[in-house]
């Protein structure tokens, strides 16, 4: 264990380990050869902002920070369509989660840009020999499930089955038969609509793991290097409050005020219209309004003394 001053060791990536990874990555090139359609294009769009959704509001908010219930169908469901991101398993990936805000910013963070710098935070972690494993003692309370130990143990499954679907839809939007899958009808589809998206929403998810904790504004003393931002809120569907979420994790909005745009929660609240997520966890008064901890702790025993109403704390702000 290391101390407050301590870096740990943290190994270089194996680059056998990495070559899906990196193809992954290159794979997207090969649309120079297939050509894209428009119908690709769309597609890439479509499954960047349907998958981040996912990722935000099941792997993240569900799943790492239990900020609503479900049923334990749909529970699956949410662990699958977060899965596609190709992300590794549900579990693996709340975890080393749950990791990060127990140690936000200090030595044994798994990404901390501040101590180990803006690559190793965005990516250097995933890639390196450290943290492949799963924690499944601090992810307990889900791994009691078989079908999310199966999940998170064939993480693939997920992406694979969203990948086949995709270039099958292409072949048959862009060349008229799904018969045509494996030409360049079908596989300008998997390149552009599949793989191109999944690569930015890596970068995506990874700039909440490295400039959310650089850049930006700090509205609440969270005890780490946290910040908010709008303009990486719009991109993430609502992961830029990313201050107002260390500050207080189980909320299931991150945009704590109404001008802070989180779609993920429109999107968990349409889901909870129509019965499918319930509970879903607010923002109490004294946390909103308060500076840090401490602070809180003073408002909350004021309005429980009655000598405050929410009136006079929302113009206190
Ligand atoms: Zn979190
Ligand atoms: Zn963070």
């Amino acid at each position: 264990m290391s101390n407050n001053e301590t870096l740990e060791v943290r190994n270089k990536p194996l680059l056998k380990q990495e070559i899906a990874f990196l193809i992954v990555h290159l794979l997207p090139l090969f649309a120079l050869l297939t050509g894209a359609t428009l119908f690709d294009w769309i597609v890439c769009a479509f499954l960047y902002f349907f998958r981040m959704f996912w990722i935000t509001g099941g792997y993240h908010r569900y799943f790492s920070h239990k900020s609503y219930k479900t049923s334990r169908w749909f529970q699956f469901v949410i662990a699958f369509m977060a899965q596609t991101s190709a992300q590794k398993g549900v579990l693996w990936w709340a975890a080393h989660h749950r990791h990060h805000h127990r140690t936000s910013d200090t030595p044994s963070d798994p990404h901390s840009m501040k101590l180990y710098g803006f690559w190793y935070s965005h990516v250097g972690w995933i890639i390196g020999p450290d943290y492949k494993k799963t924690d499944y003692k601090t992810i307990g309370d889900y791994a009691k499930y078989p079908e999310l130990m199966w999940l998170n143990k064939h993480y693939l499954v997920p992406p694979v089955t969203l990948a086949l679907i995709v270039t099958a839809l292409g072949a048959w939007v862009n060349g008229g038969s799904i018969l045509l899958m494996f030409t360049h009808h079908g596989l300008s589809t998997l390149f552009v609509g599949f793989f191109l998206s999944t690569v930015i929403t890596y970068h995506g998810t990874f700039s909440i793991n490295s400039i959310m904790h650089k850049f930006g504004k700090q509205r609440y003393e969270s005890g780490d290097e946290s910040k908010n931002s709008l303009w990486l809120a719009l991109l993430t569907l609502g992961e830029g409050w990313h201050n107002n979420h260390h500050y207080y994790e189980v909320a299931a909005r991150q945009g704590f005020f109404w001008w802070e745009i989180d779609i993920t929660y429109y999107g968990l609240k349409i889901l909870s219209w129509l019965g499918l997520i319930y509970d879903l966890k607010g923002v109490p008064g004294h946390i909103k309004y308060s500076k840090n901890k401490q602070h809180a702790k003073e408002l909350a025993a004021k309005i429980k003394e009655k000598e405050l109403s929410m009136a006079e704390l929302r113009k206190s702000a």
